[in-house]
């Protein structure tokens, strides 16, 4: 080799790299830029403050009509996100711009994040599942929600191919089941509290079992979107819990609820592919959101070590508190790295792969509660006060391992597709 021929790299006589606010990202092109730009003012100025008020308030004055939680709705409209939009895009641009929606909007407020993402869901799976009807029949400004655990199966409801039963176990009936008759679909039973916008949903995309001869079958169970004005819907309290409190939960009860044929997305045979199909993007969805709530709790704590001063000198010039930070910077940039690698993977395969999904979903959810916690610490006494915002961040994040299965539950199944990735 001729060491003539290789290029020298020019190097300034002072290296030094800044930081812009997303750390060490390549620019995006101009498009994805402005997209980005745009949704950051929107969670400055419009997310953060009403999450922030939504938080103090109680579980059913968030849900109560005229709460702010509905002038994000329709301020979050006005941003033109429809679902058209998304679907419009080629699969590279949706690939980029689908986890920068969601990392935005989590570095806004996570609850509300989940609450404009469940509110999408029974038609962005009615368009997943090709149903025409649903699409032409109701607006995409109704609220949605996704009803698929149940008081008595919570993660059993998620492990349809039941490789996580235990040998001993025995698990009962399940708490909703459906069966068809006459054209409709019947439904009855109750999903968990946990349903998100379950208190408030126009249109639940509701999971559930099938009644068969033999008795119910959660297997082969039926995925239909049933609007909860019919007959026989009703709700339960919104819930109290500990983050993401401006995301109203509550139960949905359904007493011989009768749907048309036309609602249903999936039968039995097709049931898996519609659990698996939720799960894959909701998965994702929860990465790019939770890593966006791990990048806001780091950019409160690296502004404060700028401000405080402890020794005359503000507390980032202490070497312990600048090695702290650095290991908030790498769990932050770890999970969005690995999102949108995951992202970008699974828009080019024809069928995107779940365990990925998880991967970055248990990933971004507990590195947002690591980088959480270390920003309590960052903030010290300070840092455990209503008055600072690091400690209802904390709160969310903490509830997002448990959010959409529990993070060891998917592990094992993440695992198990690495066996067989037919397994469900
Ligand atoms: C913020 C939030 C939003 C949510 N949104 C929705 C929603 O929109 N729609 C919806 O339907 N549900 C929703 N959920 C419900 C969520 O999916 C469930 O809470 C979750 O799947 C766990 O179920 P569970 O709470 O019944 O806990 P359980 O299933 O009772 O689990 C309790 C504990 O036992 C462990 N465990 C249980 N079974 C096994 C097993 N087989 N092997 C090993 N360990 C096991 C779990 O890991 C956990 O630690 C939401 C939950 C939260 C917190």
């Amino acid at each position: 080799m001729n060491p003539s021929n290789l290029p020298t790299q020019e190097w300034p006589a002072e290296p030094k790299v800044q930081f812009g606010p997303w750390a060490c990202e390549p620019p995006l092109d101009d498009e994805s830029e402005a997209f980005r730009q745009s949704l950051r003012q929107f969670a400055t100025k419009v997310m953060r403050p009403i999450g922030q008020e939504l938080d103090r308030l109680s579980a059913e004055q968030v849900a109560a009509k005229g709460s702010r939680l509905y002038e994000f709705f329709s301020q979050y409209d006005k941003l033109g996100i429809s679902l058209e939009l998304l679907f419009s895009l080629s699969d590279e641009q949706r690939a980029v711009m689908f986890p920068i929606l969601f990392e935005e909007l989590g570095w806004g407020d996570a609850g509300l994040a989940i609450a404009a993402a469940a509110r999408m869901l029974p038609f962005y799976m009615a368009a997943k599942m090709g149903n025409q009807f649903v699409l032409k029949e109701y607006s995409e400004q109704l609220i949605g929600c996704w009803g698929i655990t149940e008081p008595d199966h919570g993660t059993d409801s998620l492990d349809v191919s039941q490789q996580l039963f235990h040998s001993q176990g025995r698990y009962g009936r399940p708490n909703c089941t459906a069966r068809v008759s006459d054209g409709h679909i019947v439904i009855n039973g109750q999903k968990a509290a946990w349903v998100s916008n379950g208190s408030i949903a126009d249109l639940c995309v509701l999971y559930c079992a099938a009644e068969t001869a033999n008795g119910p079958d959660p297997q082969h169970g039926f995925c239909v979107v049933v609007p909860t004005h019919l007959p026989g819907v009703s709700r339960g309290k919104p819930l109290e819990k500990i983050g993401q409190r401006a995301l109203p939960q509550g139960e949905l009860y359904f007493d011989n609820v009768k749907v048309s044929i036309d609602h249903l997305l999936a039968g039995p045979e097709d049931f898996k592919r519609a659990v698996y199909a939720i799960h894959t993007d909701a998965n994702l969805l929860m990465g790019a959101t939770f890593s966006g709530v791990a990048r806001s709790a780091y950019d409160h704590a690296l502004a404060y070590a700028h401000e405080r001063k402890q020794g005359g000198l503000p507390i980032i010039r202490h070497q312990d508190v600048a090695r702290r930070l650095f290991h908030m910077l790498r769990k932050v940039e770890s999970a969005q790295a690995l999102t949108r690698r995951v992202a970008r993977f699974n828009a080019f395969e024809p069928v995107p792969a779940l365990q990925a999904a998880m991967l970055a979903k248990v990933t971004a959810t507990e590195h947002a509660f690591e980088v959480a916690s270390d920003a309590i610490q960052m903030f010290g006494g300070n840092g455990l006060t209503c008055e600072y915002p690091v400690e209802k961040i904390f709160r969310d994040a903490r509830a997002s391992m448990i959010e959409d299965g529990c993070n060891q539950v998917l592990a094992i199944k993440g695992g198990y597709n690495l066996i067989n990735p037919e397994w469900l």
